[in-house]
């Protein structure tokens, strides 16, 4: 945990936010600035700032597991798509690592 972390702080509940899953390794939440109809955070309950960081296969491949579960959940048809921005050059913003789901509309390739 880091105090001063902004998705740790949702983990313990300290900041509201629309949690679509949570178990004891994982909590997921809609992104408060959507840019799909479905936009969901699937973060580790536990504090690490970015795949660069990232040493456990089991916890980053818990956000995979469980970012597929959701879209099932969620009902998205059409396929949805599974991103990790890492580093302020590729646009990484909160330092706790986090997969966004995004689905529900048709999703262009390559992103910008
Ligand atoms: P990234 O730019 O990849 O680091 O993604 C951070 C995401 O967190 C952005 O899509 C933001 O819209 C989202 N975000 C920031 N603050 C909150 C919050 N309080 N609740 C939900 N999502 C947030
Ligand atoms: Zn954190």
């Amino acid at each position: 945990m880091n105090d001063s972390c902004l998705f740790c702080r949702i983990v313990r509940g300290e900041i509201p936010a629309k949690i679509v899953h949570r178990d004891e390794h994982v909590v997921a939440f809609r992104d408060i600035d959507p840019k799909a109809p479905t936009h969901i955070l699937v973060i580790p309950t536990e504090h690490v700032a970015s795949l660069d960081e990232a040493q456990d296969a089991t916890q980053v491949g818990r956000l995979m597991l469980a970012a597929a579960e959701i879209a099932r959940s969620e009902g998205i048809t059409g396929g949805y798509r599974t991103v990790v921005n890492t580093g302020a050059g590729a646009g990484q913003t909160v330092f706790h690592i986090h997969l966004h789901l995004l689905g529900g509309r048709k999703l262009t390739w390559p992103p910008g």
